[in-house]
Formats: structure tokens, C-alpha cells, sequence
């Protein structure tokens, strides 16, 4: 065995040179544990490759030596997928694979490698009065491969869809280490299955993503977003509901949280102030957006609200005036998660419904959570405008068997999800954490369907196992 790993570590050095190929303990320990820091084994290297040539090289020798491939990129997902569950494994940063080939202002499509950051892409965007319209809260160091692996959806799904609806193609290094390459920048592209669909949200079990051509947009000249507080969460979706009516195309964003969630924020999160007088206990921040200067924004806003304030569905309402607020509004959802993070253990979820079940979605699944252990602390927040619920748990003060309830609880918010029609895995997807339960929410005929896809692509095992399937 110790001959076996010596004879691979020489073969990748050789192939991958100094900067390509890292085996110290602390590159080893940089890239070994998930953002939560609940997954990973230490691998036996480090691949940083510089290009997809190399890709298909380190796979080869994978394949010949009998190792695992963990593709990796900005490590943020929240489920596992991006770090090994065993230690014959060889991590792949694309950390190195970071440029960006063509913006295409004619044709609105950029052709990128798959370690290109978001939030670097967006940057360069800016000058070509371009957007690639996907927003989250670790864009600063989310890859575009990662954002692919997980089909990652954000708070503007609901205007722009997913990653799979902004991906026209992809070029691939399949699990024998071929190459495919599927880059055309094409909307309609019809001439057999839907490839580039396929390894949208596969994690990295079918095949690494070397480079993709993404669709663009008009980049947005105004906005208008406002944060509002509402009596309870049926007033969030009557809001929901009445925006889409009287903004049409101009919403881009409908995001909920709770009272619990802002508390958090405040208590951990330096440098947040409570944004509004009243408080929720549901609140709504929503966005408006065009790319039509003429267009005036905060008047078609500020009319689609009067008549909810009229009903008493807004209790307290603000919208911003300046770019700094605007931000500092964001700041308040995008830091959810960290405020959760920080108040210390807990189990997350994340679930979808059809839009105007979430309400009673919530309700049931924060009864149901209640049942199996009381005074469990509920902290839902999402994207209300796509169904979208990240449902988390904290444990009740004292309380000394939190984990060992994990199943049982999770068992209760996924059979609601399911009950009202929806999905126990939306937009973080399954990595680790959740294989062994999105197996027991499948048919028989799902799960052989996704068994045979995984095994005709990647007949022995070896990329990213232990995650999807
Ligand atoms: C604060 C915070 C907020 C977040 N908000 C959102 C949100 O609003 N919406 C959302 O969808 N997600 C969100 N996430 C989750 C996370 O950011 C996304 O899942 C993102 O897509 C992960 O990108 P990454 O580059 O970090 O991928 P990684 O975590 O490195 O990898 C994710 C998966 O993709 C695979 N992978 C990575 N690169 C490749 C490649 N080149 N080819 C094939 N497979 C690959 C990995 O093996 C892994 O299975 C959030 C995370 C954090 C920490």
C-alpha cells in the first residue's frame, strides 16, 4: 500500500511539478475540512492544476492507481460534497484554473474556467455594462465549478432561474480522463440529450468541469429595494404575490427571515444595527431592478407597497434612498447564515416548496421539530420569491443529546417538505450529508435511474465518491 501511494505521489510530481502537486500537512489541512467544519479526511495531496490538459492527465493516474477525486472549489458548500470521505483521495483545486477567456457583448455569453470566483466575474462585468445574473452570500470566494457541481440558485433565482439555466455549455474531463468538449455559446442547442444539464448539480460524481460559456444580461442601472416588516408569514406570501402582480419583470428578489434570525445576526455579527423601528416577526427584503434608465423604480414600488400597508400587512417598512443602504440591507440577509453559524451547534436544512405552501411548510415542520425535541430553536430564512427554506435548528439551552437527534429531526422537516409537495434538497444539494436520506425520499425507479447514470459514467467509483448517490 505504502509502495502504491509512493509510486502515485512520484507519477502526480512528476506530471503537476512543485506548484501543481502539494503534500504538506498544512496544504493538506487547508483544503481537508468542509466551511462548516463537519466533513473531510486528509487526503493524499493536493492537485492544483493549470490547465484542463492536466485535468485529464491527474485523472488518468487516478484512475490507474485506484484513487478518489474530490473536485474542489471555493470549499463554501454546506453539505460535504467538496472534501473526502476517505483518505485515498487526492483533492482538486481549481484555484489555479482562474481565467477568464472572452466576455462576448454580442452574443451576451462569457467563456470561463471553472476556478474563475464569482464575485471576480461580476467585477469584470461592471466595465462591460454587462451581469451574469447569480447572487449569493459566498460569492467572494464561490467557483464557478463549484456553483455548476451544486446547480447553485441564490436570491435571484426566481427572475434568472439556476445555474443550469444560465450554463449554455461545458467542456468536461470525463472519469477515463477523455475530454468532452460541449462549449458552444448556443441558446437553443437540441441535437440529442441535454448534456450540460446532466452535470448541473452532480457534484462532481460524473465528471470535472474544466470551462463554461454562461449567459449574460444587461447589467442593471437601477434598483429599488426595501426592507419591510409584517405581522406573520401569510402577509409575506399575499406580499410575495402582490409584487409579482404589479412589478411584472422588474422583480428580481423576494427574501424572507424571522425575527429568531435577526436576533442571532445581532448578537454575533459585528457592525449590524436593527434596520427597522417595528419589529417582525417576519420580515421581507425585496428587490426591484431594470436596465431601462427612464424607468422610475422607487414610484412603482412604493405604489405595489401603499396598498399593503393600506391592509395591514406591513407593520413597518423602509426603502433605500442610497446605494451604501442598499447594501447595508443585503448585508443584513446575506449575513444570516454566519449569525447562525456563530450562535454555535445546529442542524440545517435546505428544503423547497411550491411558493404559497412555505408558510404552512414552516409551521409544520416547526411543530414537527417540537415534537422530537422541545424548545428546539427554529431560524428559517430563504428565497421567497423560488420556495426556498434554509430551516435551522439550534438546541434549547442545556440541552445534551442535540446531535444524536439529528436524524429524528431532520426525518420531521423533510417528511413536511415532501407532504407539501416539495423537495428536501434545493439549491445546497446532497454532498455527504444527505445521501442516506435522499435515498429513503426516492422512488425505486429514481434511484436505479440514478445508479445506472452514475455507474455508465463512472464505471469504477472513483470520482467523488460517497456523495449523490
Ligand atoms: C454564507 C454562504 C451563503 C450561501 N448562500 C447560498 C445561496 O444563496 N445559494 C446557493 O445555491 N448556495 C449558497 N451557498 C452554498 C455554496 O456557496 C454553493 O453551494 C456554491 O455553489 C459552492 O461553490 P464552491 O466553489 O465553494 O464549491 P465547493 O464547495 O468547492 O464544491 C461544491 C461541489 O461541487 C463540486 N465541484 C467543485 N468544483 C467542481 C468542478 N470544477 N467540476 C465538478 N464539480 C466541482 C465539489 O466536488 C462539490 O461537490 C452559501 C454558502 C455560504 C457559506
Amino acid at each position: 500500500m505504502r509502495d502504491r501511494n509512493c509510486a502515485f505521489d512520484l507519477a502526480m510530481k512528476e506530471c503537476l511539478g512543485e506548484r501543481g502537486w502539494l503534500t504538506r500537512p498544512e496544504d493538506k489541512a487547508a483544503h481537508a475540512r468542509d466551511w462548516l467544519d463537519r466533513y473531510g479526511e486528509v487526503p493524499l495531496g493536493i492537485a492544483r492544476p493549470a490547465s484542463t490538459a492536466e485535468v485529464s492527465a491527474i485523472v488518468r493516474l487516478c484512475a490507474e492507481h485506484g484513487i478518489s477525486i474530490v473536485p474542489q472549489g471555493g470549499n463554501t458548500s454546506l453539505n460535504g460534497g467538496s472534501v473526502a470521505i476517505s483518505p485515498a483521495s487526492v483533492i482538486l483545486s481549481m484555484a489555479r484554473m482562474n481565467r477568464i477567456h472572452t466576455i462576448d457583448a454580442a452574443d451576451f455569453t462569457a467563456t470561463v474556467e471553472a476556478g474563475v470566483v464569482l464575485a471576480h466575474l461580476h467585477e469584470k462585468l461592471t466595465a462591460h455594462n454587462l451581469a451574469f445574473p447569480l447572487h449569493l452570500g459566498a460569492e467572494g470566494s464561490a467557483q464557478i465549478g463549484g456553483l455548476i457541481g451544486t446547480n447553485a440558485g441564490g436570491s435571484h433565482a426566481m427572475r434568472y432561474g439556476m445555474m443550469q439555466d444560465l450554463v449554455l455549455g461545458l467542456e468536461v474531463v470525463l472519469a477515463d480522463g477523455t475530454v468532452w468538449d460541449g462549449s458552444r455559446a448556443l441558446i437553443k442547442d437540441n441535437a440529442g440529450y441535454q448534456l450540460r444539464r446532466l452535470f448541473c448539480g452532480s457534484e462532481g460524481t460524473l465528471g470535472i468541469v474544466t470551462k463554461a460559456v454562461l449567459r449574460l444580461f444587461p447589467a442593471p442601472v437601477a434598483r429599488a429595494t426595501a426592507l419591510l416588516a409584517l405581522p406573520d408569514p401569510d402577509a409575506a406570501l399575499r406580499i410575495g404575490a402582490l409584487l409579482r402582480a404589479s412589478t411584472g419583470e422588474f422583480l428580481t428578489a423576494v427574501e424572507f427571515f424571522n425575527e429568531p434570525g435577526l436576533s442571532l445576526l445581532l448578537k454575533h455579527v459585528p457592525h449590524i444595527s436593527r434596520p427597522l423601528e417595528t419589529p417582525g416577526p417576519v420580515y421581507l427584503l425585496v428587490e426591484i431592478a431594470t436596465s431601462i434608465p427612464e424607468i422610475e423604480l422607487p414610484d412603482i414600488l412604493d405604489r405595489a407597497l401603499s396598498a399593503a400597508f393600506e391592509t395591514g400587512d406591513v407593520l413597518d417598512g423602509t426603502i433605500a434612498t442610497s446605494e451604501a443602504q442598499r447594501a447595508a440591507l443585503w448585508r443584513i440577509r446575506e449575513e444570516l447564515p454566519e449569525g447562525q453559524r456563530l450562535e454555535g451547534r445546529q442542524i440545517k436544512h435546505d428544503v423547497s416548496v411550491p411558493v404559497a405552501r412555505l408558510a404552512a411548510f414552516v409551521a409544520e415542520a416547526s411543530a414537527g421539530s417540537e415534537r422530537v425535541l422541545a424548545g428546539v430553536r427554529v431560524n428559517p430564512f430563504g428565497h421567497l420569491g423560488d420556495g426556498n427554506v434554509h430551516f435551522n435548528l439550534s438546541p434549547p439551552e442545556g440541552c445534551t443529546d442535540f446531535e444524536e437527534r439529528e436524524m429524528q429531526l431532520s426525518q420531521a422537516v423533510y417528511e413536511a417538505a415532501v407532504r407539501h409537495g416539495g423537495s428536501i434538497a434545493a439549491e445546497h444539494g446532497l454532498g455527504q450529508a444527505k445521501v442516506e436520506l435522499a435515498d429513503r425520499f426516492r422512488s425505486t425507479t429514481e434511484r436505479s435511474l440514478m445508479r445506472q447514470l452514475k455507474s455508465t459514467l463512472d464505471p469504477h467509483g472513483i470520482m467523488n465518491p460517497g456523495k449523490v448517490v
